[in-house]
């Protein structure tokens, strides 16, 4: 550990004690043998529940009204006795779930929008070490904790007084921040400008918004100094994405998934053979619609616990992604478990009118064989069930083949019941720096009718 390293780190734990120690604790917990790290994880567990239990009424009534105790959570299996809980469950009982023990306006809070339009508010304590996981992704790719880097976020603070306080605190890191959610071609020059000049390591931000700026660069012919990693986070990285990405900066992309509730769930490492779940500190599980775990390899709703929030407990979460567990181990010789790259929402899915759905999973992935010609795609299922795919094309002489191609592949799928449409367009943009693949356009969704009508096709 260098200086630097060691300044940025005993910075930090002044803020947040432990950080430290807790950092070299998740480096070992890493490498434990796998049936170890289980037993961490169900310890862990175990405590949150009986917690839950004692201090956070939400649960305390639960428990009472299924007729289960802590004590009836003996081994894993049992774990699977506890009800899921959905975002409504939190929306309308937002104030059961704090624990007795803490002051609730000392808690942070965080808000997300989602696919539903109703917003979800959920507390997370002040004191939990979210960076941990940053830092052990960041090290996995060769990076220390304080590594200079640009990041295309939201809500930054870019400008005036915050921006000098921000970065005194993190001196001697430089970090570059730009609004992600203000991605117009004056904006892409100007982040492309800085990381000519600072030449950060690391290029951190949403996978809409460094999509957006490597179509710059590659339109424009322009040599960028190559950081070590891309590190995207936010949505699902298609293929495309990632080799266009690549190509724009000359560097590998790390894929990381999390969410509002839970920033750090999982990431890649320089392998790639999957994302590393942070196992010593997530319970993940994967079930089906009747709420039923799938077995390993099959894709599932995601469902996760963080076992270090103790101040607003979330047990067996249904974030409204999808996902599997991969049935292998990463050749990095790390035991934290491998799942597949997050394909995107539940309800990313296209239904036809005989009720056979087309799942999203295939759907971004139509594309993949056509990484050079195709720059962008987005499929939108229109209020009267017909289809439009849109795709913008790099490589314009082999839009009729590939154009063909996604029409036999779909009416094979479809079987006439509904018509499709494919339109090359110019561009797609995105919203906050996201861009949707899949959209399915319903009656009562202003905010999709909205967005189409931004389109430009
Ligand atoms: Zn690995």
């Amino acid at each position: 550990m260098n200086f630097a390293t060691l300044l940025f780190l005993t910075k930090y734990s002044i803020a947040k004690r432990g950080a430290i120690r807790d950092f070299k604790q998740a480096l070992k917990n890493q490498y434990l043998p796998p049936k170890d790290l289980a037993s961490l994880n169900w310890e862990k567990t175990k405590k949150l529940i009986y917690y839950a239990y004692e201090h956070v009424p939400y649960y305390r009534n639960l428990f009472n009204e299924i007729g289960i105790n802590p004590e009836d959570i003996r081994e894993p299996k049992d774990f699977e006795k506890i009800p899921i809980l959905r975002r409504e469950d939190i929306i309308e009982n937002y104030e059961l779930f704090f624990s007795d023990e803490v002051k609730m306006e000392k808690m942070k809070t965080s808000t997300t929008g989602g696919s539903t339009g109703i917003p979800l508010k959920i507390a997370m304590s002040p004191q939990e070490n979210r960076e941990i996981k940053k830092w052990q992704m960041l090290q996995w790719w060769g990076l220390d904790p304080n590594v200079d880097m640009a990041s295309l976020y939201r809500g930054v603070p870019v400008s005036g007084l915050k921006k000098i306080v921000l970065s005194i605190i993190n001196w001697p890191q430089k970090v570059i921040r730009f609004d992600a959610t203000n991605m117009h071609k004056e904006n892409i020059k100007a982040f492309i400008a800085e990381v000519i000049q600072n030449k950060p390591k690391l290029i951190h931000g949403y996978v809409g918004a460094v999509d957006a700026v490597a179509d710059y660069i590659l339109e424009h012919n322009i040599k960028m100094p190559s950081p070590e990693t891309i590190w995207l986070t936010a949505a699902p990285v298609t293929k495309i994405q990632e080799a266009k990405i690549t190509k724009a900066f000359n560097a590998p992309v790390c894929d990381q998934y999390g969410c509002s509730e839970l920033y750090f769930i999982s990431a890649e490492c320089t392998k790639k053979e999957g994302l590393h779940v942070f196992e010593d500190s997530i319970k993940l599980e994967f079930v089906d619609d009747y709420d039923q775990a799938v077995p390993k390899g099959e894709y599932g709703n995601i469902v996760f616990t963080n076992l270090e929030e103790y101040g607003f407990p979330l047990i067996r979460y249904m974030n409204g992604d999808r996902g599997r567990y991969l049935d292998r181990q990463c050749s990095c010789g790390m035991s934290l478990p491998l799942i597949d790259k997050v394909k995107g929402r539940v309800s990313d899915n296209i239904v036809l009118p005989r009720g056979e759905i087309i799942s999203g999973e295939y759907l971004t992935t139509i594309f993949d064989d056509f990484t050079d010609a195709v720059k962008q795609f987005q499929v939108i299922q229109r209020v009267d069930s017909s289809i439009d795919i849109n795709i913008v094309f790099s490589d314009k002489e082999q839009e009729r083949h590939i154009s063909n191609y996604v029409m036999n592949e779909f009416n094979e799928r479809v079987q006439g019941q509904v018509p499709i449409r494919i339109n090359a367009i110019k561009n797609i943009e995105s919203i906050n720096g996201k861009l949707k693949f899949i959209i399915r356009e319903e009656r009562t969704n202003n905010n999709v009718e909205k967005f189409n009508k931004k389109l430009d096709i």
